[in-house]
């Protein structure tokens, strides 16, 4: 991929190809914006435009250099994926280290890429700091985050910040209709059921999320039955995927409910259900669900017990009928 076929992120690249054309391009930059919206991939491509055996602005990505660091397989581009959860070792900086300041085998320019930087160890990161205050000059280090936050300081404060913006809703779902053919439904679905982020809706594209959410809405959200005790607890991603799904649904009645155009739905293909529903709940019960939903997401991130979540989360989503709700139990104390 070059530079021209990266979609919605001209600015930065703008900025990038300036800093090559007037050999600006040193030291060490932290690429910040939300997960799935092509940081990493304009990383990548920037380490194709350093090495490119045509030495065009806009990487060839034909030649072996390309092709190479298109397969991860050139030796002077590195690139550093770990797992969300995962943390990245002083090990891994060690080699960095090592290989920083060996000379270029082929390039012209060894790149490091670390995605997801704000997993980096205490250890590993002061150990970075040290090859950040004086990089070599044939070398470039690209940090990618989508929580600089967690990032030290005076790591923040050694690289050059470029910010990454998701791609508009419309816009978005005007490239999956075009660029990807896909049809009016799951392009709309997939472009507000992904905020805009192209990566994250493209890796969603070919997978059965709208069957998927179209049953959990079936099952669920119109028959009033939850799925929630046969979910599979032990895969994260499910149930991360399962609340998703569900808060986008209770989002979608309470923008019906207070009058938010239609073609901000994200369910916008059930829009005759989401209108059929919506008298089932009193804002204030949405209100609670969509916390219940958006707390639940955040624990799961620290790696609650997901039983507990779950069963926790059962009390919240179904209101009791208005004529009960003196009866109505609190089951925060679960979480104190
Ligand atoms: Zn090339």
């Amino acid at each position: 991929m070059s530079f021209q076929d990266i979609k919605g992120q001209d600015k930065p690249i703008q900025i990038l190809k300036e800093y090559i054309k007037h050999s600006r391009l040193t030291g060490s930059y932290l690429f910040v914006g939300e997960d799935g919206i092509g940081k990493k991939l304009v990383a990548k491509t920037l380490a194709k435009a350093l090495n490119c055996e045509n030495e065009t602005l806009d990487p060839c990505d034909r030649c072996a250099s390309c092709l190479k660091i298109e397969r991860d397989q050139h030796p002077d581009v590195h690139c550093l994926d770990t797992e969300a959860s995962d943390s990245i070792k002083i090990e891994y900086i060690r080699q960095l280290q090592k290989d920083i300041n060996l000379k270029p085998y082929t390039g012209e320019k060894k790149v490091f890429i670390i995605d997801d930087a704000h997993n980096l160890t205490a250890e590993a990161s002061n150990a970075l700091l040290k090859i950040l205050e004086e990089p070599p000059e044939d070398s470039l280090i690209i940090l990618i985050s989508a929580k600089p936050a967690l990032l030290f300081k005076t790591i923040i404060s050694r690289c050059k910040m470029l910010r990454f913006y998701p791609l508009q809703r419309t816009k978005l779902e005007e490239i999956l209709r075009r660029d990807f053919h896909l049809d009016n439904n799951p392009a709309h679905y997939l472009a507000y059921f992904c905020e805009g982020r192209l990566g994250r809706a493209l890796k969603l594209k070919d997978t059965d999320i709208l069957k998927e959410k179209n049953r959990i809405i079936d099952g669920f959200a119109l028959a009033r039955r939850s799925d929630l005790e046969n979910l599979p607890i032990e895969n994260r991603d499910n149930v991360r995927s399962y609340l998703n799904i569900l808060a986008a649904w209770f989002r979608d009645i309470y923008f019906v409910k207070i009058g938010i155009p239609y073609g901000e739905l994200i369910n916008l293909d059930r829009k005759d259900e989401l209108l059929k529903v919506m008298s089932r709940y009193a804002l204030f019960d949405l209100e609670e669900i969509l916390n219940s939903l958006s707390n639940s997401l955040l624990y799961l991130e620290q790696n609650i017990n997901t039983k507990l979540l779950l069963s926790n989360l059962r009390w919240s989503l179904i209101p009791l009928p208005l004529e009960n709700r003196t009866l109505r139990l609190s089951p925060k104390a679960i979480f104190l």
